[in-house]
């Protein structure tokens, strides 16, 4: 449903639950946000209001983090429950993932990563994102782009409609997403990248916003700037545009 990214010197964990609460009124059943910091992924989510999972934080803090990623679900496979909220992690902790849409394969790609071992967490179609990202970026050779690129290979596969989202250990100043069918938007600030399902998420901060196209993976880096691909790798040139509308 409500989909928030961000890269950069502020403290992550704030300027994406801002972006939450300013997504609110998409409606939504449970929240969550993930961060990388000192070299660990960690994660907090809860059914219900934005609330709910405030007073987790309140309780149990997540570490102050350069990169965050947050979301508001609308369920459509799973109930609205704290395991079925977004992110979902990869087994091994090393990837989350935030997704809007339907991926209408996933009963067989569940089968084919529980084939290989890999235990479920949730009963959501997202969850086997985390875990074919884990996968495929251990297959990809290291160097820039490496989580990017994995993505490019993991969103070829997807059926149906989604925008991902996606973080990894390894690379704690990049963060990527991909979308088919459902919309993605880069907010560009100075020297900090915003991500959102739409420009309400950090109108607050820039007015300086991307458009992405179908069928597109953009990867923003916090040296590197922003990078638009298609699927197959093939450099795209993102619609830039500035938002005039009032916050
Ligand atoms: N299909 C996913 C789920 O049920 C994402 C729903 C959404 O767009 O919020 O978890």
């Amino acid at each position: 449903c409500g989909i928030v990214g961000y890269v950069g010197p502020q403290d992550a964990r704030d300027v994406v639950l801002e972006g939450l609460r300013r997504l609110e009124y998409r409606g939504y059943d449970s929240a969550g946000i993930a961060v990388v910091a000192d070299g660990e992924l960690t994660s907090a989510k809860k059914a219900g209001k934005l609330a709910n999972l405030e007073k987790v934080l309140a309780e149990h803090p997540l570490p102050a983090a350069t990169v965050a990623i947050g979301h508001t679900r609308w369920a459509t496979h799973g109930g609205p429950t704290d395991r079925n909220a977004h992110p979902h992690l990869s087994a091994d902790g090393s990837v989350a993932v935030i997704h809007n849409g339907i991926i209408e394969n996933f009963a067989t790609l569940r089968a084919e990563c529980e084939r290989d071992g890999v235990e479920f967490a949730s009963d959501t179609d997202t969850e086997v994102a985390a875990h074919l990202l884990a996968a495929e970026y251990a297959r990809t050779p290291a160097g820039p782009g490496r989580l990017a690129e994995a993505l490019r290979t993991v969103s070829r596969r997807l059926e149906g409609a989604f925008t991902l989202v996606a973080t990894c250990v390894s690379e704690p100043d990049t963060l990527v997403a991909s979308r088919r069918s459902s919309p993605l938007v880069v907010g560009v600030g100075e020297g900090e990248y915003f991500l959102g399902s739409d420009v309400a998420a950090f109108i607050g901060h820039t007015r300086n916003a991307l458009e992405l196209g179908q069928d597109q993976v953009v990867e923003i880096d916090r040296t590197r700037g922003v990078t638009v691909t298609d699927f197959f790798g093939a450099p795209v040139e993102p619609t830039a545009y500035t938002v005039d509308w009032d916050a």
